[in-house]
């Protein structure tokens, strides 16, 4: 029958593992689940001699001592017979050190457990869970308390007073078994622990007496105390000597030492039938009382398995359907989403794809390059006029455009206006904006390429066109295709590959499941950058190999001709709208009349080459110094000057209009609208010029450069890609699926996989409900087990 005990020790231990993951996290009592089976509990005061009784049940020397309350937190001592084995060693579950052999160590390792509790939170609910090992030891489960009782003795403040008592009651309770622990050499009327025990057990129904110390006192008070009948117990008081007694030896005066049993067996009064003494008898009675306990429990323990079991199942279909999971699914499920999201996008992005983007970012290099080289070139005019054949658009040479930099300024306003609709419209890496900046700065140290016959003569029709003209739009032609060759194709394009490719990445790791796993998303991006950053610079090296020919000369034919022609005709359209868009919402954010006069102002001052807010600031200073000097007198008529002078027939005066004080926001919108109005008016022109007959053909490719950068951007395009998509993408491709596997799939440990599923909190509260229940349905069967075994034995006892 001793394997009841032991059985039921195995099954608490299975208890114990759900009752925590119940109360992870939380600081639930370890005493409110009705899935508990009776322990021993010890409890006495100060220097009662309770370490020296649990000792002596052990057989080892392994509690620590000391008097600065060397129990801080309650041991959970399991003992387990191991008939079999000769060594004895100790383990604590909780810490995985494994079996200790030396209880030295066991000792000191308690020591720190205990001290590791700060002496100003004194106590700890947290109980410490050890188990020894032993053939001398019997099945049985002892708790050690902190000695409340010592504490309340020094005068603790009683919040502290409450929380160990607090403490002990919970243990306290039923079914635990007291094991009571009083001193020969103190009066029982004084115990602590009878005090306690009937405070819990009034009946004293499961209270077992333990009087130490038996030495100490004369041995028929001994007899007295283990027979009285003042504070009775049920199950009766047992005396024990856990220290070898000195004593003299006959008349002699020489001292002889005695075990526990030799003093008894010395001492007549002991003898007494009935009367239950010694370490021996005591364990026998605990094992006894603890399988009577364990037995009674039986069933109850049962019932409340089954219901909690059943709440189990119930709690898993409601909230999960039944559906299986388990963390090794869980893994490769989300790694198979992962792997389906990427082999999508490798599905809709490829060369076509990449090909596109690749022509839409050169595409936008070459309104760049034109915008630098030609629509800020005051003899546009000339160009466009010579193929359209028209002479009427001598209003060219009026356009207060006077630079390149008026010109890309113009560009960059449109692109900032419109940069927040784009960013809607397109996602995808927005290049362009750099790459003009970029161009717009090798641009400016270069010669500014303004004809000189030009401009200049503003206002006259354009002149007669001549050899000069040719070779001065050859060369232009000449540099803007250098402009676009040479503008870092190669590391351009690649980079806008790299960051297209890490966007979809990153969206990929940003949905479902992996927000729940940063580090998986980390990973899955680190490893993406490191494949693209190996290729990176081996592409933009080929990329740029490959384009060299063109640096020096670009062949076209008349079919890629007349398909760049249709191209360039729609690209200026979507740059006309675009100049229209911002015009509108220019237009839209100021009222009318003070736009138009503040356009006055400023193309007044841009006519005479002045800052007009250097005008405002200045016309305004001498505007408050006439009010000044002339408060009492005739005002004079204000000093003329560059600023000043020159009143047009086309508007007011300088001072009529600095009067008006525009806001310096006013000034910039006026200036910002008649930047676009004049590239607008370019745009016209270059459209104009774009659909003539002229511009069908190759040979007059110096007219129409749009058309023939197209013709560059799309060879460029073309070889680009070729190699970014052999080199990077199909690559990526490639390694991206083989990189995912090396670094989540493979070579995981089973706590690994646990932990990644336990971060998604729905798998993790699934996963503990699954793993409750598989714990529950082990315990249900032993449990049947045993009750079987149970009922086989009552049968025979009684047949027998
Ligand atoms: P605890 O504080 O209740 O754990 O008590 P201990 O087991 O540490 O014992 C307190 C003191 O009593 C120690 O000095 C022990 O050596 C001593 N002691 C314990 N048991 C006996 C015993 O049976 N007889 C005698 N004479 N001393 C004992």
């Amino acid at each position: 029958l001793m394997e009841l005990t032991k059985k039921l020790l195995e099954i608490q231990t299975i208890l114990k593992a759900v009752r925590q993951s119940d109360t992870e996290g939380d600081d639930e009592s370890p005493h409110s689940s009705a899935l508990q089976l009776p322990s021993i509990v010890v409890i006495g005061s100060q220097s009662s001699g309770k370490s020296s009784v649990l000792e002596a049940i052990v057989g080892q020397e392994f509690l620590p001592k000391g008097s600065n309350m060397v129990t801080r937190r309650p041991i959970e001592l399991t003992l387990i017979n191991t008939p079999e084995a000769t060594e004895e060693y100790g383990e604590f579950p909780q810490l995985g050190l494994g079996r200790i052999d030396d209880f030295r160590h066991i000792q000191r390792t308690l020591h720190d457990l205990n001290m590791a509790v700060p002496e100003t939170e004194c106590v700890s609910d947290k109980p410490i869970e050890l188990r020894i090992y032993s053939p001398h030891v019997p099945d049985l489960r002892l708790v050690d308390l902190p000695g409340y009782i010592q504490v309340v003795n020094r005068k603790q403040p009683p919040v502290l007073r409450q929380k160990i008592r607090d403490l002990c009651e919970g243990y306290l309770r039923q079914p635990n078994i007291i094991l009571a622990v009083c001193a020969a050499d103190v009066d029982l009327a004084n115990s602590e622990a009878l005090k306690a025990s009937r405070r819990n057990d009034p009946m004293g129904t499961r209270t077992i007496g333990v009087i130490t110390k038996v030495d100490m006192a004369e041995p028929d008070m001994a007899v007295h105390m283990l027979t009285q009948n003042d504070y009775p117990l049920h199950l009766g008081y047992i005396g024990v000597v856990c220290k070898p007694v000195k004593e003299k030896a006959g008349r002699t005066s020489h001292e002889i030492l005695l075990s526990e049993s030799q003093y008894f067996n010395r001492h007549a009064e002991f003898q007494q039938p009935g009367l239950q003494v010694g370490v021996g008898t005591l364990r026998r009675k605990l094992v006894r009382v603890l399988e009577e306990s364990m037995r009674r429990s039986l069933s109850s323990l049962v019932d409340a398995v089954r219901s909690e079991l059943e709440e189990t199942k119930y709690q898993i279909k409601v909230q999960y359907n039944d559906e299986r999971v388990s963390p090794e699914s869980y893994m490769a499920e989300s790694l198979d989403a992962l792997k389906q999201r990427f082999k999508a996008f490798q599905m809709q992005f490829g060369k076509p794809q990449l090909r596109a983007e690749v022509q839409r970012w050169l595409e936008s290099r070459v309104m760049d390059v034109c915008a630098e080289l030609y629509w800020s070139n005051p003899a546009i005019g000339d160009l466009g006029n010579h193929v359209t054949r028209s002479r009427a658009a001598g209003w060219w040479a009026d356009i207060r455009t006077k630079s390149a930099q008026a010109a890309a300024a113009a560009a960059n306003v449109v692109s900032e206006l419109l940069a927040a609709d784009t960013a809607k419209e397109q996602k995808g890496p927005q290049l362009s904006k750099v790459a003009g900046a970029e161009a717009s700065t090798k641009l400016s140290d270069g010669t500014s390429g303004t004809k000189s016959k030009g401009g200049s003569n503003g206002g006259q029709a354009a002149s007669e066109w001549t050899d000069e003209d040719d070779v001065y739009w050859d060369h232009q032609l000449d540099r803007a295709s250098a402009l676009l060759t040479k503008s870092g194709v190669g590391r351009w394009t690649t980079q806008m590959v790299v960051d297209l490719l890490m966007n979809n990445v990153t969206t990929m790791v940003d949905t479902e499941p992996f927000v729940h796993h940063p580090e998986t998303r980390e990973m899955v991006l680190s490893f993406s950058q490191a494949i693209l950053r190996n290729k990176y610079h081996s592409t933009v090296d080929q990329v740029e190999n490959t384009i060299k020919p063109f640096k020096y000369e670009v062949e076209v034919e008349q079919h890629e001709w007349a398909k760049a022609q249709k191209r360039s005709g729609a690209l200026v359209d979507n740059e006309i709208r675009m100049c229209r868009q911002a015009l509108t919402k220019l237009r839209s954010s100021t009222p009318r009349k003070q736009l138009q006069q503040a356009m006055q102002f400023v193309a007044m001052s841009n006519k005479r080459g002045l800052d007009p807010v250097a005008v405002q600031v200045e016309v305004a200073r001498r505007h408050a110094e006439q009010n000044a000097t002339t408060s009492s007198e005739q005002a004079p008529k204000p000093e003329t000057d560059s600023a000043t002078q020159n009143s047009e027939s086309d508007g007011g005066s300088l001072d009529d209009m600095a009067y008006a004080q525009y806001s310096p926001r006013l000034l910039r919108r006026a200036q910002q609208v008649l930047m676009i109005q004049d590239r607008l008016s370019i745009l016209h022109l270059r459209r104009k010029a774009l659909a003539s007959s002229a511009c069908s053909a190759v040979e007059n490719k110096r007219f129409c450069p749009e058309i023939f950068l197209d013709v560059v951007a799309e060879k460029l395009a073309y070889n680009a890609v070729m190699f970014i998509n052999f080199e990077l993408l199909q690559d990526f491709f490639f390694q991206f699926p083989r990189e995912l596997d090396a670094n989540l799939y493979y070579g995981k440990s089973l706590q690994q996989t646990r932990d990644f599923a336990s971060q998604n909190p729905r798998i993790g509260k699934q996963l503990v409900l699954l793993e409750r229940r598989q714990r529950l349905e082990l315990v249900m069967s032993r449990l049947n087990d045993l009750v079987r075994q149970q009922a086989a034995a009552e049968s025979t006892n009684s047949n027998g």
